[in-house]
């Protein structure tokens, strides 16, 4: 028998699974900072919501109990989230963030099956995959990072894949995908469609049309970009209700606490703020693209809150050197295709100056 005593625990990480085991903890690279850091590396919204919102949300916090379990489905959450976005709320299920839509999502279709989804895209959709226990097949996404249709669809029947993940607009490269490729893929997808629409906001497309006839059709969305709720960790599922009824047994009871349950519908409340700032972010996105194809660089269309681009030097360096003046922004040439870019969220305009100045000292000072 064994006892607590024996030394280390080389044991027990043999009983995890060898795909776990294979996987990166999702950590980000970010170097120690200080309280006047620019911080343009998690696609998060640059401004904070106003004290006078978040005491809302203190007032409701306070006027609820907290050693009673708050409600399991989230139901005020949902029939807000339902209002903002215009569907019933019996086509919703709130998750913990996106990232647990995404869990549920693959838990419930692809668990012992196959997921297909293009390459590159948003990290942890294939990480939460493979942990959920599906196989991942990618796809490379085409020229300036378009959807070819014709090739997602091949593997997928040819893998017979259970589920199509698809960011659009796609992080990192902040392109949507045109609306004909991803409708071809709806319609001949051989299992169930992800649309992941986390930044749905900063853009007019969207497959929330789709749903009336595609019961296979999900979407995926979140409070973490444009509504400025990353901290508060809600996302949801949207699909028809009979899907939606089943996808609410892969989500925990209780997921979202007592806080985020107090604040999401207060933020939906006070969405015009947060519609405004999304117009900044548009108009600033459009001003950093242009400067920086001022600084020689070459940038990716983006309809996202940020903007991917090639710096046209060593992207580690550059990044590096960002770091130590202070900028943080997200060195994404590790990724396949991405092997000359990086990747900038759209702050402030005082932020995005900061990130500005610093790339061109950068450049002057032959870095
Ligand atoms: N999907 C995409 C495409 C994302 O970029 C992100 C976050 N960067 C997420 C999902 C997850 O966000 P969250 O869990 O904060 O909702």
């Amino acid at each position: 028998m064994k006892t607590a005593d024996q030394p280390l625990a080389i044991d027990g990480v043999r009983h995890i699974r060898p795909e776990i085991r294979a996987l990166q903890v999702y950590r980000l690279a970010a170097p120690a900072q200080g309280p006047d850091a620019v911080r343009l590396h998690q696609n998060e919204a640059p401004e904070d919501w106003p004290d006078a919102v978040k005491r809302e949300v203190a007032e409701r916090l306070v006027a609820t109990p907290w050693h009673r379990y708050p409600s399991a489905r989230a139901d005020a959450v949902c029939e807000a989230i339902g209002q903002m976005q215009g569907t019933a709320p019996s086509t919703i299920a709130a998750t913990s963030g996106s990232n647990e839509a995404l869990w549920a999502a693959y838990a419930a279709f692809a668990a012992g099956g196959t997921v297909v989804m293009p390459s590159p895209t948003y990290s942890m959709a294939k990480t939460l995959a493979v942990a959920a226990g599906a196989r991942v097949v990618e796809v490379p996404l085409g020229e300036r990072f378009a959807l070819d249709p014709e090739a997602v669809l091949r593997v997928a029947h040819a893998r017979r894949a259970e589920l199509i993940y698809l960011a659009s607009p796609n992080n990192p490269s902040g392109n949507v995908f045109s609306r004909e490729a991803v409708l071809a893929i709806i319609a001949g997808a051989p299992g169930a469609v992800i649309v992941d629409e986390a930044y749905w906001e900063f853009t007019s497309s969207s497959y929330l049309d789709t749903l009336d006839r595609c019961g296979h059709v999900v979407l995926v969305r979140t409070f973490s970009k444009a509504m400025g709720g990353a901290g508060l960790r809600v996302g949801w599922l949207t699909a028809q209700p009979p899907v939606i009824a089943e996808l609410m047994k892969t989500i925990p009871p209780y997921s979202l606490n007592v806080l985020a349950q107090a604040a999401a519908p207060v933020l939906v409340a006070h969405r015009d703020l947060a519609v405004s700032r999304v117009r900044m972010i548009g108009a600033e996105r459009e001003r950093v693209g242009r400067a920086l194809q001022g600084l020689g660089m070459t940038v990716y269309p983006s309809e996202t809150n940020f903007v991917l681009f090639e710096p046209g030097r060593a992207p580690a360096v550059v990044w590096q050197a960002l770091a130590e003046r202070g900028v943080l922004i997200r060195n994404v040439s590790g990724s396949p295709r991405l092997g000359a870019c990086l990747r900038v969220s759209i702050g402030t305009p005082a932020d995005n100056d900061r990130f500005l100045t610093a790339l061109a000292h950068l450049r002057g000072a032959g870095q």
